[in-house]
């Protein structure tokens, strides 16, 4: 078996003496694209903050990129790009120099990257985003797009994304999902959450199924979307 991106086993966090993430284990491989599917409330947020370093669990362990210990974890986590709730940036300032001082973050920025992301993602004048627009006069779009450039500055080895097509609209998911899923066919490995398992169809091969902090699959993504409708119809 390839060594695996991402490692969980047996995670347990407790909220006000509540399970909401109960014995979660998972893995990814490299180059796949997976989907982390399920209702409000789930604990999806929650995982993915676990993964981020921003929230302890009780029970349980992460290993990325085959760290072995809490340091090699944490060195680990520069190797990866999150959108966490919201996207990191400075509100008045540009679009641009949020993404530069981002960049910078990780050592010596690769403008060209910067420029592919800023052209591919559409946060150029052409599109409404002017050089000089200040990060809070975005729409809501234009801000899930940010928040994807912002998660991809260093070409992270892994890609895991919180709810990255909510105010998405339509054309500009397609857009997304083109970028995702020519990264993914490059050999970056993705886990993106959402609540509608249709909308990550086009990017995601399988999906993980949580449910009240109760984790099943992988199952084939045509799978949960064939759900997905047959509930809708019901
Ligand atoms: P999802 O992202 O799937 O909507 P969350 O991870 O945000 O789910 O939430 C899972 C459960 O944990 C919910 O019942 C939520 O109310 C609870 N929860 C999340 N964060 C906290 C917190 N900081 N304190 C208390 N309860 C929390």
């Amino acid at each position: 078996m390839s060594e695996s991106v991402l490692e969980v086993s047996h995670l347990r966090k407790v909220y006000q003496k509540r399970d909401v993430l109960k014995d979660v284990s998972f893995r990814l491989e490299p180059g796949t694209a997976t989907a982390l599917v399920g209702p409000n409330g789930a604990g999806k947020t929650t995982l993915i903050r676990i993964l981020a370093g921003l929230v302890i669990p009780e029970e349980g362990s992460v290993s990325l990129l085959g760290s072995q210990n809490d340091r090699e974890l944490r060195l680990a986590r520069q190797q990866v790009g999150f959108i966490v709730e919201s996207a990191f940036g400075y509100d008045t300032m540009s679009v641009t120099r949020n993404l530069d001082l981002r960049a910078e973050l990780y050592g010596k920025p690769d403008k060209a990257w910067l420029e592919e992301l800023r052209q591919e993602l559409r946060l150029t004048p052409e599109y409404g985003v002017a050089r000089r627009e200040q990060l809070k006069l975005l729409s809501l779009g234009q801000k899930g797009r940010y928040a994807l450039a912002s998660a991809l500055v260093n070409k992270p080895k892994l890609l895991v994304l919180d709810e990255p097509l909510v105010g998405i609209d339509r054309e500009n998911v397609k857009v997304v999902s083109d970028l995702l899923n020519r990264l993914c066919g490059e050999g970056m490995t993705m886990l993106l959450s959402g609540h509608v398992a249709e909308q990550l169809q086009k990017i995601c091969s399988h999906a993980l199924l949580l449910d009240k902090g109760v984790m099943t699959g992988p199952v084939p993504m045509e799978e949960v979307v064939e759900e997905e409708d047959g509930e809708e119809e019901a």
